[in-house]
């Protein structure tokens, strides 16, 4: 496979990062190319994160490259090996079994890698065809990039390429590539695959790439190793807060779908909460429920004492290593969702009872399960005072969201009560309440509509939805339908592993 013939002179160089780690670490082979392929979407920020300039999107090339068709200059594909934890058993080695890493750059925006999901099998496929389908693709990329738009620390999509050619799933479907960027894909699985076969000098190597590459002050910690782990927990607590803050359910909670920078990554069978419910399960392969939106900040920290035990050979003592999780993440996610659910109630400063308030919002919520995004949507426009003759009127589009009028009166009465304590003018606190509190997000309706339009080669749809939800927060009249509750025909919607 050679560079293709007339590429633009300004196109970044690649210095593959991670390519410095010893053989063992990775395979290099090239993708399988694709043929006849063509783009689905593309996300103009990302290709401007990148610095690809404009002519190379709309080029013929583009969709070549990112296919897997052609390389880019000094492009050395590699597939990594990691191990990991499924559905809380060990699963021995995985890998990359349908992504190839192309290289990373650097620019002024940061490092990047560059990954192509599904563009053929790998040494670490175990058996599968090393593809996705269009379907998970589109989810994929549309979702890394509305995280991105909610504030939400998330690997980044390029584009999605698609291809007639057949991929066997429960049925048969089409073939595409998503290429998403990060700084770096290494997993908590990463570390795992290495601590399970007593290699410690690639458990060492590994996390001193990673503090050199990414973490350069850890090094100046005590124990550097520590300060790593304490530093993977931190941002693991921050990311589960914010996942519930927005009602994101990952699906796939597997140590080897959980980024050692705090990134969420690998979409698959995830969702957005509608209508409220702690237990939610949005994988339809999770039977046990393992995954469901209340477990995830529990799963977070059961994952880190997975990661705790692969440090061992760096940090020598079981209760050290234990005590890097326990002495940060508990902290990390509670301090974080205390401040997003006080911003999204429009709390101008929090009182020591609010842990209480949050909590029985969500007792509130959980028993009337009004839409979570609607609900905080709704109660953003609301004053901080109403007389009683025109509450009903002024209340009425939370009131709406909710069967049992006198109980939402009541925690009315409540939020109202609360907002008292710390007073702020209603235009101010609109305004904050607003930007917190998203309008649109990727409800599985929406991307299954982009989906099906899609699978009929218009990709339209794909183009709006992720304009809409690059800018969750702002009204943006125009897609004023996407903000809607699912209608009927998406209600049997499910979501597997299956992609
Ligand atoms: P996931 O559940 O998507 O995180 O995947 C778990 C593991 O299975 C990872 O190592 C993937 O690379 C691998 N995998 C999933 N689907 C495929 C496929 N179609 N071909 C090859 N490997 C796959
Ligand atoms: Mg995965």
């Amino acid at each position: 496979m050679n560079a293709p013939e007339s590429l633009p002179p300004e196109l970044p160089s690649f210095d593959n990062s991670f390519a410095a780690l010893p053989p063992a670490f990775y395979t290099r082979l090239n993708p399988t190319p694709l043929p006849a392929p063509y783009v689905v979407g593309v996300s103009d920020q990302v290709a401007e994160l990148l610095g690809l300039p404009a002519g190379f999107v709309a080029s013929r090339q583009f969709a070549d490259i990112f296919a897997g068709n052609a390389l880019l200059p000094g492009s050395e594909p590699l597939a990594a090996v990691y191990s990991g934890h499924q559905f809380g058993v060990w699963a021995g080695q995985l890998g990359d079994g349908r992504a190839h890493l192309l290289g990373g750059l650097r620019n002024a925006h940061g490092h990047w890698e560059i990954q192509l999901k599904g563009a053929g099998r790998t040494p670490y496929s175990r058996g599968a065809d090393g593809r996705a389908v269009l379907r998970s693709s589109i989810r994929e990329f549309l979702c890394s990039e509305a995280m991105a738009g909610l504030g939400v620390p998330t690997t980044r999509a390029l584009c999605v390429i698609g291809a007639d050619l057949p991929v066997r799933r429960e049925s048969i479907e089409t073939a595409a590539v998503v290429t998403r960027i990060a700084p770096s894909f290494v997993r908590f699985g990463s570390f795992e695959h290495w601590a399970s076969r007593d290699r410690d000098a690639e458990v060492r190597q590994l996390a001193d790439y990673l503090i050199d590459t990414f973490r350069p002050q850890c090094r100046a910690a005590t124990n550097p190793y520590d300060a790593l782990l304490r530093d993977v927990s931190t941002r693991t607590g921050e990311l589960m807060a914010h996942w519930m803050a927005v009602g994101f359910m990952h699906g796939v909670m597997n140590t080897d779908n959980m980024s050692i920078l705090g990134l969420t990554l690998d979409y698959g069978p995830f969702g957005f909460m509608e209508a409220f419910d702690a237990g939610h399960i949005c994988n339809h392969s999770d039977s046990h429920g393992r995954y469901t939106y209340r477990n995830q900040p529990h799963v977070g920290q059961w994952n880190l004492y997975c990661l705790a035990d692969a440090f061992l050979p760096l940090l020598k003592s079981p209760e050290i290593s234990k005590a890097a999780v326990d002495e940060t993440y508990g902290d990390a996610f509670a301090a974080t969702f205390e401040r997003l659910m006080c911003a999204k109630l429009g709390l101008r400063q929090a009182l020591p009872d609010d842990e209480a308030f949050i909590g029985k919002t969500f007792g509130f919520l959980q028993q009337h399960r009004p839409d979570f995004t609607l609900f905080f949507r709704a109660l953003s426009k609301l004053p901080a005072a109403v007389d009683s003759e025109n509450r009903e009127k002024t209340d009425s589009p939370l009131r709406d969201l909710i069967v049992d009028r006198s109980a939402c009166d009541a925690w009315l009465d409540n939020w109202r009560a609360r907002l008292a304590q710390t007073p702020w003018p209603d235009e101010e606190r609109q305004a904050a309440m607003l930007a917190v509190n998203p309008k649109y997000v990727l409800r599985n309706w929406l991307a299954e509509k982009a989906i099906r339009q899609a699978q009929n080669k218009d990709f339209s749809e794909v183009g709006r939805l992720l304009a809409c939800l690059r800018r969750p927060y702002d009204e943006q009249p125009e897609y004023a339908e996407y903000a809607a509750l699912p209608p009927d025909w998406a209600s049997g919607l499910e979501v597997s592993c299956s992609s």
